[in-house]
């Protein structure tokens, strides 16, 4: 067992002293009605809610399909009352998915970190109205889309609804891989109610193991947790989870405790691959610490209703383990509305819907997509090299000098953002430097280059080309840049602000979008937090955590969830865990 940290003694201390519990929980309680207090009684200031609209309205319609991290942060931006905005989603709430492993172990609760999307749109000037229905089908052509409710009177399920912008921000659903047996046997984590199920799910685990009559063989089968994905998902639920067994079943389940077993299964060679290699080199190490078997460079190929089989990635060698309950968390995969409508747009051939930097849907009008929905096709600087050259020659000499490439740049590397990761990697401030670099140093004054010798210079900065990750950072920037767009829609149309058109006339309307990575945790459980910050600054440990908790805080979506996910913070350090089965 690993040394009690300072945390959980103070949390011991609280739990055997109920006066000092006492007191806490009135300084916490005032405190959070406060807060509480005076978000409900924000004024309300747009459209009436349930209000569908108004047909003769002349306002544009824009549609928003999704309630999740993309299309929140959209409306929670969007400030022009010129729009008529209708929201659709199954899902009338906004969830904050990096609280979901937090939930599978009731260090918070659901409800905590859910706000109902109408509490959201209330207290804005733009008129808005939400349809709890899911889209079934973009037609682009006619500018529509089509809904289903789960109305049970057949008639009414379905409707249509006309749009004159189409923001799409449905996010993604769980890949299988078409592996047999994950749909029907283990456990996604992507939806609060995933999470709660799963919580369900590991208290039965071991109430079933508690029950007289089984043999050791059983409960042992039984309270094998399998976690397949070791990506930032799959590591923190293992990490719940062991904190779970290590701070409640010891106490709960005395008699559990030594039949439990933790597999992560990753087919890579290592967990959290995508962070720097210090923190998964600390995290595989805390894990064989803390018990947790990390299998790695393992491939699961079939998961039968007792066992799950896994393929050594080197070897071959398949065998199959008997488990209690597998979570399977391994990326994500594209929502069958998106994939029709992809192939109806002519991207059919594509694995992932495209937009431009400027979030437009390849290949129709007015449709933007946000969020784990889409990825940004970025163009590449070969591909318009020539458009580029002639663009920068202005006197059409068919050469470039020193003052032509530096007038050009800041475009460049607008419209091209990994030029300018190109240059910083290589650590050259201008377009002339990367000449004189392609031209071998030999290069007499004044610096002058044709195209044949521009192309060569630039033949590989789109190497620094990089799809952006699918997380709630990226989504939620995506949103609040699309709604700064929608804004401005007017004013940029007579003052476009955007780079040069390389290969057309005038200015791009708008900036395109960039991204601003401000870094990335991965919780590892027994209070410590691994953070890869800007600059790939890497910190790690018990501090850490502290930070993890101050970030999550104050990125909660309203006053409401704050208050509560800091209570349930609280309650969890004064009491524990709930082990109820509800
Ligand atoms: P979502 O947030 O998934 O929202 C999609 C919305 O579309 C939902 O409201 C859904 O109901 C709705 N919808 C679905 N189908 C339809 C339809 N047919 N019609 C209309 N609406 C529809 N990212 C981080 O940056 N940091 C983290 O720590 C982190 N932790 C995570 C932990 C977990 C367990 C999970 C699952 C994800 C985590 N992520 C994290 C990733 C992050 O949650 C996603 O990248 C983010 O949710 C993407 O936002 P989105 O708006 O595209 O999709
Ligand atoms: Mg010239």
């Amino acid at each position: 067992m690993q040394r009690a940290t300072l945390i959980q003694r103070f949390s011991n201390t609280f739990r055997g002293n109920s006066k000092l519990s006492k007191l806490l929980i009135v300084v916490t309680v005032s405190g959070g009605s406060l807060v509480a207090y005076s978000e409900a009684t924000k004024p309300y200031q747009g459209a009436d809610i349930g209000d569908l609209g108004d047909a003769n309205s002349k306002r544009k319609k824009v549609v928003v399909l999704g309630t999740g991290w993309a299309a929140t942060s959209f409306l929670k931006n969007l400030k022009d009352p010129s729009y008529d905005v209708q929201v659709i989603s199954p899902r009338n709430y906004f969830a904050f998915t990096p609280l979901l492993p937090s939930v599978t172990s009731g260090t918070v609760e659901g409800r905590s970190i859910v706000e109902p999307i109408r509490n959201i749109i209330r207290g804005k000037n733009v008129h808005m109205h939400y349809s709890e229905a899911e889209c079934v089908k973009i037609d682009a052509k006619n500018k529509k889309v089509y809904c289903r409710t789960n109305l049970s009177n057949e008639e009414k399920e379905e409707f249509a609804v006309d749009y004159d912008y189409l923001v799409v921000g449905v996010g993604a659903r769980v890949n299988t891989f078409n592996i047999p047996g994950v749909v029907e046997n283990t456990y996604f984590l992507k939806e609060v109610e995933d999470a709660q199920r799963i919580r369900r799910a590991v208290i039965d685990c071991f109430e079933k193991a508690s029950l007289p009559n089984l043999s050791d063989e059983e409960k042992q089968r039984m309270l094998h947790f399998v976690i397949v994905g070791g990506g930032p998902t799959g590591v923190e639920f293992a990490a719940q989870l062991h904190d779970f067994v290590s701070d409640e079943v010891v106490r709960l389940y005395p008699k559990a405790k030594d039949f439990v077993k933790i597999t992560l299964v990753e087919a890579t060679d290592h967990v959290l691959n995508m962070f720097d290699k210090r923190i998964t080199a600390f995290a595989e190490e805390k894990f064989k610490r803390d018990g947790i078997d990390v299998k790695t460079g393992s491939m699961v190929v079939k998961v039968s209703d007792s066992e799950i089989s896994t393929k050594d990635a080197k070897r071959g060698e398949v065998t199959s383990t008997p488990y209690g309950m597998v979570v399977w968390s391994t990326g994500i995969g594209i929502r069958p509305v998106i994939m029709d409508f992809m192939r109806e747009i002519g991207q059919g051939n594509r694995r992932v819907l495209a937009t431009d930097e400027w979030l437009r849907v390849e290949g129709c009008d007015n449709v933007y997509a946000i969020g784990d929905t889409a990825t940004i096709n970025r163009r590449k600087v070969m591909e318009d090299i020539a458009a580029i050259f002639r663009k920068a020659d202005k006197d059409s000499s068919g050469t470039l000098t020193v003052k032509e490439c530096q007038e050009v740049l800041a475009d460049v590397c607008e419209r091209y953002p990994q030029m300018e990761l190109y240059l910083k990697s290589k650590q050259m401030r201008s377009l002339v430097d990367l000449v004189k670099e392609g031209k071998g140093g030999d290069v007499k004054e004044p610096v002058e280059v044709d195209i044949e010798e521009f192309k060569s210079a630039l033949s590989k900065v789109d190497t620094q080309m990089k799809n952006l990750p699918a997380t709630a950072q990226v989504a939620s920037q995506q949103g609040v840049y699309l709604a700064n767009c929608f804004n401005r829609m007017e004013e940029c149309v007579k003052n476009p602000e955007g780079p040069i058109r390389f290969r057309g006339e005038g200015r791009h309307r708008f900036h395109p979008f960039r991204y601003k990575h401000f870094g990335q945790f991965a919780p590892l459980g027994g209070e410590q937090t691994a953070a890869q910050l800007p600059g790939d600054w890497v910190s790690i440990g018990y501090g850490t955590q502290w930070l993890w908790y101050s970030v999550y805080a104050s990125k909660q979506v309203s006053w409401r969830t704050r208050a509560l996910v800091v209570s349930d913070w609280m309650r969890r350090f004064i009491f524990g865990r709930d082990s109820s089965q509800l």
